[in-house]
């Protein structure tokens, strides 16, 4: 079937169906990855005006790369497969762009070995670490990186999560923002083991994956910089309560300290540090052009990024609610009754329901419980 996204047209094997993911090579569900992959790009060679490589690692069809390559980028498109890699040179060509870009038939952690690039994309299926430490081995500025296996990174498949991540995720009412955490913990560790420190300064989660964009600095003074934003989230199950403790080892809460419960999951080591550099965010939004397939949705997602408060965890306010046993109103309002009381309160961008605060569970209902009638 022929697809366009984002000026580039594509011949991608499979049918045209309402009912999506009908290719291997093409993830018409990731268009806004991808077209956010791109204002990331643009806003961020304004960063750093060196960066002209970048490697499109696991390219499947090579609609990334061939983006990228559109967009000026010396694009560098690598697959196992050799279907992949075939489909990638065909859709350069459909494009003009064989010139701009090359395609190379290899296993990317060997790639990455023998070459250096700017920017290293990874995108494959599942959890991307086994990857993680050719690409931070080499790369120069920037590393992007997606994960599809948001059930490990949630703690819903908890011993798959500890063998990936070697962290311990939890399943709790803020799941996404775990599956985030879980995975920039062990992408800042495994960059520290090449004495580079990170800084997430794209990230969100999206459906089904999690996508963040890691600064470099390579230099160990940046990586221990960087592991100081590690620690433990200590999560009451009762009351929903949680503490968030930076440190390496962990010293988890006994007990509830709000309703003296016992039932308190631990999680860690994870990133409790900002996943996000509002200011840059704020610059992939002016880069999201009008035509981009996903520009409304791409624009509002940066929108809530950036108005986000930098907190370990969100809330749910309809999960707050249901444990109160009472009706949850308007977010507008319920955020605007968190301000009154003194506290700082922000949307997030896990859901319509969702908001972060620097109060805790108990301050959160004595500034609510009035309006929620
Ligand atoms: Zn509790």
């Amino acid at each position: 079937m022929r697809v366009t996204e984002g000026g580039v047209e594509l011949e991608v094997p499979g049918e045209q169906t309402e009912g999506i993911e009908e290719s291997v090579f093409y993830n018409p569900r990731q268009e806004l990855n991808r077209d956010l992959t791109i204002a990331t790009l643009r806003a961020f060679r304004e960063r750093e005006e060196r960066a002209e490589s970048y490697l499109d690692a696991m390219t499947a069809s090579g609609v990334r790369g061939v983006r990228a390559a559109a967009d000026g980028w010396d694009v560098t498109c690598c697959d196992l497969e050799e279907d992949a890699v075939d489909l990638a040179r065909e859709n350069l060509e459909r494009n003009d762009l064989a010139a701009e870009a090359r395609v190379e038939h290899r296993n990317v952690n060997a790639l990455a070995h023998d070459e250096a690039f700017d920017v290293i994309d990874l995108d494959p299926y599942g959890s991307p670490m086994p990857f993680a430490d050719a690409a931070f081995a080499r790369c120069r500025d920037l590393v992007c990186v997606t994960a599809t296996d948001t059930a490990p990174l949630c703690g819903a498949h908890f011993n798959s999560g500890i063998r990936s991540y070697s962290a311990v995720p939890q399943n709790t009412d803020y799941h996404a923002e775990m599956g985030v955490r879980t995975l920039l913990s062990a992408l800042a560790r495994s960059a520290a083991r090449f004495d580079v420190g990170v800084e997430p300064i794209f990230s969100h989660a999206t459906s089904h994956y999690v996508r963040t964009y890691l600064e470099l600095d390579r230099k160990a003074s940046a990586a221990d910089a960087a592991l100081e934003h590690l620690g433990y989230i200590s999560h009451c199950e009762d009351c929903l309560y949680r503490e968030a403790e930076h440190e390496l080892i962990a010293d988890p809460l006994e007990t509830c300290p709000e309703c003296g419960g016992e039932r308190v999951l631990v999680a860690g080591p994870l990133w409790l540090g900002p996943y996000r550099d509002p200011e840059f965010v704020a610059a992939v939004r002016e880069e999201i052009p009008d035509d981009f397939g996903t520009a409304k949705t791409g624009r509002e997602l940066c929108d809530a990024l950036e108005a986000e408060l930098d907190r370990p965890t969100h809330y749910d306010q309809h999960k707050l609610c249901k444990n109160w046993g009472l009706p949850a109103n308007a977010m507008d309002e319920f955020l605007a009754d968190l301000r009154a009381a003194g506290h700082a309160a922000s949307t997030a961008h896990y859901g319509g329901t969702t908001f972060k605060t620097d109060a805790d569970v108990g301050e959160i209902r004595e500034a609510t419980e009035a309006n929620l009638v």
